[in-house]
């Protein structure tokens, strides 16, 4: 024994652990797996790990993912369908970003709109936790108030969220609380600080892994600037910019050291808050941002990531001995997923001889011309000819009218996906002009190196992992959703939860 005295929780954890990793395809999970040696190797070895996890909808991006992961609902009933929509006002349509809310300003910036949950129409695993035992303490970090918010459900949560617009620290919403908790203004001062000095990335990548990612210098990483390492702030920023420090923030949340703060500040939450040290059954959400940004920048397959990926299979092991000696080994349930894959950057697939391509602005914008100048006597008729002018487009695989989507009829697979996305008072994409577009597979728009946000396996296929006392370890290749998560931890918690959810329970005793 350690000494340190414990509440029996009767089999419960006192803890859950759930672990978001902003863009993680499983196929990199895979492919990386004997490299691991931290939290991600325990995961694999400790958890009941599914290698054929997906995101069962076709809206890939990360608002819908960590709320579909939080609430174990399609996007069409959480109502978080993508990570912009539009919304009729009476006279147009207004463009909504997910939880963006400008009833509310962020903490000590009144000129910010601040994020709420109040564009989330359904409860989720921490509001059912709250729901059992009122004390529960709900606690959800993030480098993006799109993966903060959505895994903290509708209640009054601990919500930290670091963005280079809010200054050098990790903050929240006024809808949340009125002031920062002095642990959280101690972090940011003396442990963020010193992580904030590093202005360079060096890769950590042992020589023996070098082989697994491609070769650190590809021009078509990065924009085809600064594609290799050491990755240095002074080089990097623009030179106008080089005293600037919202500039250096932004450079600095594209880098590993994002993730290493998150979880660094979660650490300090659970000493400060006592998470699973009382009765109650507390929840840490960690919605970890920095794979996203490194994926976007340099693609899943580069140096970048592959170092990136090792830094945070080591703060998770960190993460998991601290929860080990503070909760107890055996006391805490983790679990792991991702919010979304990437399709990895096209030349590299045309490099391995697989189809991909980018979509041009010019051509964006040719293809919403076309549609623009159709017209018919109804409007059901005008999407039906819009839809057919886009499908002559040879980037375009399937064109589906608002009729398409809102009915319930049979479907293909792809149908079904993006129906359950779609509703009519929150249109997406071309949405607003009563069509949506399917690019082919391969295919990507806007300006990353790579993207996601797409119905191909690529963008929703991800690892799903569960760890706790009781759950046996082992590999399962039955085919499971993310829609499962949120159902399952709240069943291995003894926690109450709708009988209404899209997904269902994957480990319990007798199911
Ligand atoms: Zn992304």
């Amino acid at each position: 024994m350690d000494g340190v005295e414990r509440v029996d929780h009767g089999g419960r954890p006192a803890l859950i652990v759930l672990i978001v990793v902003d863009q993680l395809p499983q196929y990199l999970f895979a492919r990386y797996e004997a490299l691991f040696s931290g939290g991600f190797r325990r995961l694999l070895r400790d958890g009941r790990v599914y290698t054929h996890g997906s995101h069962e909808h076709s809206s890939t991006t990360t608002a819908p993912g960590h709320t579909t992961i939080a609430t174990g609902v399609y996007p069409l009933n959480h109502g978080i369908v993508a990570n912009w929509w539009r919304e009729w006002t009476g006279d147009r349509w207004a463009y909504v970003e997910n939880f963006e809310d400008s009833t509310e300003s962020v903490l000590g910036r009144p000129g910010l709109p601040g994020f709420s949950p109040r564009k989330l129409d359904a409860t989720g695993l921490a509001d059912w936790l709250v729901a059992a035992d009122r004390d529960a303490r709900i606690v959800s970090i993030s480098g993006k108030y799109r993966g903060a918010v959505p895994l903290a459900g509708r209640v009054a949560a601990h919500v930290y969220v670091f963005d280079e617009k809010y200054g050098p620290g990790f903050t929240t919403s006024t809808f949340y609380r009125p002031e920062l908790p002095g642990w959280l203004r101690r972090f940011n001062e003396e442990r963020l600080a010193a992580l904030l000095a590093d202005s360079v990335w060096e890769s950590t990548v042992p020589e023996s892994a070098r082989g697994a990612s491609r070769p650190d210098t590809v021009a078509y990483e990065h924009g085809g600037a600064h594609v290799a390492f050491p990755h240095r702030f002074v080089e990097e920023a623009n030179p106008g910019d080089v005293a600037d420090a919202a500039a250096f923030y932004a450079w600095w949340e594209d880098t590993p050291m994002l993730d290493e703060a998150a979880v660094e500040l979660a650490m300090d939450a659970v000493a400060a808050l006592q998470l699973g040290q009382r009765e109650a059954t507390d929840l840490l959400a960690l919605a970890l941002s920095a794979t996203d940004r490194v994926g976007h920048a340099f693609g899943p397959f580069s140096r970048e990531q592959l170092d990136n990926l090792l830094r945070l299979d080591r703060v998770l092991g960190d993460l998991f001995a601290f929860l080990d000696r503070t909760v107890g080994t055996g006391d805490y349930l983790v679990a792991l997923s991702s919010d979304h894959g990437v399709l990895p950057a096209p030349e590299y697939r045309q490099e391995l001889g697989e189809e991909g391509g980018r979509v041009t602005p010019a051509q964006v914008v040719e293809i919403v011309k076309a549609i623009d100048t159709v017209s018919a006597a109804s409007e059901t008729e005008r999407n039906a000819r819009r839809a057919a002018v886009l499908e002559e487009f040879d980037l375009v695989a399937d064109a589906m009218t608002r009729e398409e989507l809102l009915a319930s009829g049979p479907a293909d697979t792809l149908l079904t996906l993006y129906r359950r996305c779609y509703r009519r008072d929150r249109p997406t994409g071309l949405g607003d002009r009563g069509v949506n577009v399917r690019l082919r597979e391969g295919y990507m728009t806007g300006g990353n190196t790579a993207t996601h946000g797409s119905p191909y396996a690529y963008d929703r296929r991800v690892p799903i992992v569960f760890m706790a006392a009781g759950v046996t370890a082992g590999r399962s290749d039955e085919r499971v959703a993310t829609v499962d998560i949120a159902p399952t931890i709240a069943r291995l918690a003894g926690v109450p939860f709708p009988d209404n959810l899209d997904g269902r329970v994957l480990i319990c005793d007798g199911c």
